[in-house]
């Protein structure tokens, strides 16, 4: 039977602002102080924490979005430890599970997990102590599928709650319930079941990636109810970020860059496939450094083995698929390449994040080529793209709408290779308002590619094509995805365009003229001003979900009526373009036609040499 998720009211209480989360007269604040240093061995609350804290203990469900390594475990760990009762952890991989276990046990915390691979005498064991009315356990971690799975489970969680024993419900790696994060999985969809039995019991849910629509979907999934929300900034200013053309020299300018700029220094290098990971290795071996591969084809000691290798900096550099990285505390982690195109936004902020713990500058080079986007969307229409361990095994299992989880992912993709070939905004604002987060460009104090470039810019007055963007979205009935409508707007004659031709007549083909990119800079900045809204549309009963586009009535009455002008800033034309062509020339009528040409301009030389400079400059 599938559950299916209630559509409620998606409503957000603001935490971060609210003086009364950081009160130290809470009943339990002395204990709360004294377990954090003598259990735990901290000496002080990191941001948040002691906030979120005193939320959950209130009794609220509670929302975290805090990025990763900062402290989200503390923040269940800790009320679990002081309040009376179990705390139910959802978490979606086992080594994860082992690993806090470990660390909690370490810290004579009592803690168990079930998960479906367990032997059945053990689970038995673990349920007879928790019907025991002297239960031991302060925490009880499972994995998502067995809440879906295990009836067995649920009687226990009834049982529990009926004695008054389950303190809390807290769903680590929330971002997972939703299609439109990096790492869906279908168990996940199935949680809203414990609001459902359990609507006293206060929800702590936890992430480090959540975007609007992801939040909205988590939120919803769960059945949370007058959510307390938590947020920080996701900026990291020791960050250094850019974009560079990816040639077939490639691993020459790998091998240079880090010569010159982190030399004998340790990094990681994302790779798309397992061969990349094992090429890309033995070119830099051969180069002179000392650099291993990760991938998830090795078996589990061979990985732990490198892993290991590199906590200890016997290697510098590991070569891996994002099957790499969950749970790496490393702080020196210098920089972290990107060889291809990741997959979508968030999961890029992800995988640099483990660059620069320690908050020393480290840097975030991405190669990008067209040709990758035509290669990933090829990998992913095969199920052959290596998936963070997260999602691994996972996705076959919601086959009803696998189609759409690809249309999602090509959707993140497109994002991806949108914020490539931009030249112009700054990464940090790129990256933040995806995540929801308002950024004044003039805080990156140029640390990124387009910030530093001296590349000069021309302001335009773009009210016009703003105008005629918002009308197409009106035209067409607000039931569209950005790529689509970019489509029809460039005039593409593909079949699911002419289909919608006659409605947006006047307009079919009116932005033919503008240069790639442009047009999607513009939409992209009216959904930033908050005119257009992409808005997510629950299509079936399964609850999957798509993007559409939407206006916002009320903030674009005063562009319609004339009394709002847009201006965005271009790269100044230059004169003459180097012609080169990228290996493979993608098919008319790809889905994003204005990005049909690939980019090997000049100005992408130009930025190539300004981030060596400043690289080097250090
Ligand atoms: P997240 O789940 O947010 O990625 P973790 O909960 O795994 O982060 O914590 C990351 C690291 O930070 C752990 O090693 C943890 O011990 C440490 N840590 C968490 N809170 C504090 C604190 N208040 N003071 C010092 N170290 C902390
Ligand atoms: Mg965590
Ligand atoms: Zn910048």
């Amino acid at each position: 039977e599938v559950f299916t998720p209630k559509l409620i009211d998606v409503k957000y209480i603001e935490g971060s602002s609210d003086k009364r989360w950081k009160s130290m007269d809470f009943p339990w604040t002395k204990k709360l102080e004294a377990n954090n240093r003598k259990v735990f061995g901290n000496h002080s609350f990191r941001p948040n924490q002691r906030e979120v804290i005193n939320a959950t203990m209130s009794g609220y469900d509670v929302f975290v979005l805090m990025p990763t390594g900062g402290g989200k475990s503390l923040t269940y760990q800790l009320p679990a430890l002081i309040s009376p009762g179990i705390t139910l952890v959802i978490s979606p991989l086992v080594s994860l599970i082992q690993d806090q276990i470990m660390h909690l046990l370490q810290a004579n915390i009592p803690a168990a997990y079930l998960s479906a691979n367990m032997e059945w005498a053990e689970q038995q064991e673990i349920f007879r102590e928790l019907t025991s009315s002297l239960c031991k356990y302060k925490l009880l971690y499972v994995t998502p599928e067995k809440v879906a799975k295990s009836d067995a489970l649920l009687r226990q969680l009834e049982s529990l709650h009926s004695r008054g024993s389950l303190a809390r419900i807290v769903i680590d790696e929330a971002h997972c319930v939703s299609q439109w994060g990096h790492d869906f999985r279908p168990d996940y969809q199935g949680l809203g079941i414990l609001k459902q039995k359990f609507p006293s019991t206060p929800v702590l849910a936890l992430t480090a990636t959540a975007t609007a629509s992801v939040k909205a979907d988590v939120v919803q999934a769960l059945g949370l109810v007058n959510c307390i929300i938590f947020r920080q900034s996701f900026n990291r200013p020791n960050l250094w970020y850019s974009v560079m053309p990816k040639t077939k020299k490639c691993l020459e300018d790998i091998d240079k860059f880090i010569k010159e700029n982190h030399f004998d220094e340790c990094g990681i290098i994302y790779c798309l496939s397992r061969m990349d990971c094992e090429k890309v290795a033995e070119k830099l071996q051969e180069y002179g450094h000392k650099a291993s591969f990760y991938h998830g084809s090795m078996d589990p000691a061979q990985r732990a083995f490198v892993q290991k290798q590199w906590s200890k900096d016997e290697i510098n550099i590991i070569c891996a698929t994002v099957a790499f990285g969950m749970g790496i505390n490393k702080p020196d982690v210098r920089f972290v390449i990107h060889h291809s195109l990741p997959k979508s936004i968030e999961g890029y902020h992800q995988e640099c994040g483990r660059a620069g713990r320690d908050g020393q500058r480290s840097s975030c080079v991405l190669y990008y080529n067209y040709s990758d986007y035509i290669r990933v969307k090829y990998m992913l229409s095969q199920g052959v793209v290596e998936q963070s361990p997260l999602t691994s095994g996972s996705r076959g299992a919601f086959s009803a709408s696998s189609d759409r989880v690809f249309e999602t992912n090509i959707e993140n993709l497109l994002r991806m290779v949108s914020y490539c070939e931009n030249e112009v905004d700054c990464r940090r604002l790129l990256q933040l308002v995806h995540f929801g987060e308002k950024f004044d460009p003039a805080n990156c104090r140029k640390t990124c590619d387009n910030c530093s470039k001296m590349v000069s810019c021309t302001e335009k007055d773009v009210t016009d094509i703003a105008r005629q963007l918002v009308e197409l979205v009106l035209l067409t009935g607000q039931h569209y995805s950005t790529s689509h409508i970019l489509e029809v707007y460039r005039g593409s004659m593909s079949q699911i365009v002419k289909k919608h031709r006659h409605d947006a007549l006047s307009l079919h083909g009116a932005g033919k003229h503008l240069a790639k990119g442009e047009a999607s800079r513009i939409i992209r900045h009216l959904v930033i001003d908050d005119i257009l809204v992409e808005d997510i549309k629950k299509s079936d009963i399964y609850g999957s979900v798509s993007s559409v586009l939407k206006v916002n009535q009320t903030k674009v009455q005063r562009l319609r009526s004339g009394n709002q002008a847009i201006i965005m800033r271009f790269p100044a034309p230059t004169k003459a373009s180097r012609t080169s062509k990228s290996d493979i020339t993608p098919a008319k009528g790809s889905l994003l036609p204005e990005m049909a040409c690939p980019q090997q301009s000049d100005t992408n030389g130009q930025a190539q040499n300004e981030i060596d400079l400043n690289l080097s400059a250090k």
